[in-house]
């Protein structure tokens, strides 16, 4: 632990983040999540480091999504959280993406990469579909039943009502991955 003079040089309300500066970058000890970002500005030139604390939300997002989903993935039931993600239904980047759990799901690594290169999509009524050309081809245990067993599965969800994927949000990207 240090105690150093910190300046905060910008922050992003929206974003739920902020930028602080400090005279030395070997002093900095943010936990995991953060980002040290070398930034020289004109307004404090000479604390020559910026540390930008980036997407603060992200954590609490993560931690209430794999909450409401009791620490597993909604399609197969993983339990390792070190191998769970917080996915986007609407992402993140866009503004409809709030960090809202209605807006999350809790998916696996694979699943949560299959959902985002639209090789599986999920319908408003929470049915699991897999992209046609994957359901016929040939291969090894991941493919069978990591993808093809999952067509036709309905998600885990939540148990409370304001936690359960929003349809609308379903239903938008669920229209994208029926046009990808
Ligand atoms: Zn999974």
């Amino acid at each position: 632990m240090g105690i150093w003079p910190v300046f905060i040089v910008n922050d992003d309300p929206k974003r739920l983040t902020f930028t602080v500066a400090v005279d030395e970058k070997r002093e900095l000890n943010f936990s995991d999540g953060f980002q040290v970002q070398d930034d020289v500005t004109d307004v404090r030139r000479r604390y020559a480091t910026a540390a930008v604390l980036v997407r603060l939300h992200q954590r609490t997002f993560r931690e209430k999504v794999l909450h409401a989903y009791r620490h597993a993935c909604a399609l197969c039931r993983l339990k390792h959280d070190s191998l769970l993600d917080a996915a986007h239904i609407i992402p993140d980047a866009e503004d409809a993406g709030e960090p809202l759990v209605s807006n999350g799901m809790s998916l696996c690594k694979l699943h949560h990469a299959a959902f985002d290169q639209y090789i599986l999509g999920i319908s408003p009524d929470f049915i699991v579909e897999i992209r046609t050309d994957i359901l016929n081809e040939t291969d090894g245990p991941m493919l069978k039943y990591g993808l093809q067993q999952m067509h036709g599965v309905r998600m885990q969800l939540p148990r409370r009502e304001k936690d359960k994927p929003n349809r609308d949000a379903l239903a938008e990207r669920f229209q994208r991955f029926k046009s990808a």
